[in-house]
């Protein structure tokens, strides 16, 4: 059994009188430790299935399972243990608190779960050791997102979920933060999943999901993820 599973997930949403289908159906396997893209289009459904993954959001139908753990079947306060405990989020705007510095930042993150990581170690892991008495204000973007990666990180999470983690970064900032986003699934062994509009991303990527109207379209693996340009 794959280490990720998701199997048939329908969510659908009502505005007002119209309803839209934001996952149609959407099944993958994801394997332990792997690196994987979801590519498709602004609007395809790829946040509503990681919001899913992640537990911050219910599917209408469908099954979820993460590591042996049925997280489609999981009660409010098991879901709430899954999100502080297991799964680390990346998203675009950081989302660091602006009064602590990079350090604390992480503290924050390492002080309501289980099996946190030491704090300097992963701001090392993530090159940002020289950095770390920071406020975000006196850090480049990249350099912010470097931060909110840590933060996840130091969770010790069984995944690392990254909505658009390069999309308010210019291309080689954003191409860095990426490398160091597969460096930790590398040394971490932590399965890390990234979604992206753009297509050059994919290439480095252990497997590629594509999703189009609410829809997985293709699934590849890649045996030789290159670096990309
Ligand atoms: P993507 O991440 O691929 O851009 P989303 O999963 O964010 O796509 O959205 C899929 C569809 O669901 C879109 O049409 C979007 O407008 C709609 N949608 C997403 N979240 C909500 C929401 N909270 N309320 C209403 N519609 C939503
Ligand atoms: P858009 O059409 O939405 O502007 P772009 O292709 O310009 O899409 O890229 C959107 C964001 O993705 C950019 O801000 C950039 O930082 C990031 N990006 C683009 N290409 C790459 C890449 N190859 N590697 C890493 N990040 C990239």
């Amino acid at each position: 059994m794959s280490y990720i599973k998701i199997q048939d997930v329908y969510k659908k949403y009502k505005v007002g009188d119209t309803v839209v289908v934001a996952n149609n159906g959407i099944s993958f396997s994801i394997e332990k430790g792997e690196f994987v893209v979801i590519l498709g289009p602004s609007g395809a459904g790829k946040s509503t299935i990681l919001n899913i993954l992640g537990g911050m959001e219910s599917c209408d139908s469908g099954e979820i399972i993460v590591d042996e753990l049925a997280i489609s079947t999981f009660n409010n306060k098991q879901l709430t243990k899954y999100r502080r405990d297991d799964v680390g989020f990346v998203f675009q705007f950081y989302n660091l608190v602006q009064n602590l510095t990079a350090k604390e930042n992480v503290e924050l993150a390492t002080r309501i779960t289980k099996n946190a990581l030491d704090v300097d170690q992963t701001l090392e892991l993530v090159g940002l050791d020289h950095r770390k008495d920071n406020f975000p204000s006196q850090l480049s973007g990249g350099e912010q997102q470097r931060v909110s990666i840590a933060r996840a990180v130091a969770k010790n999470p069984k995944l690392l979920l990254c909505d658009e983690p390069t999309g308010a970064l210019d291309y080689n900032t954003g191409k860095q933060v990426l490398q160091t986003l597969q460096d930790t699934c590398r040394k971490m062994g932590t399965t890390v999943i990234v979604i992206t509009h753009n297509s050059a991303i994919a290439q480095m990527a252990d497997r590629v999901i594509k999703i189009n109207d609410a829809k997985v379209r293709s699934v590849e693996v890649n045996k030789n993820p290159i670096p990309i340009e």
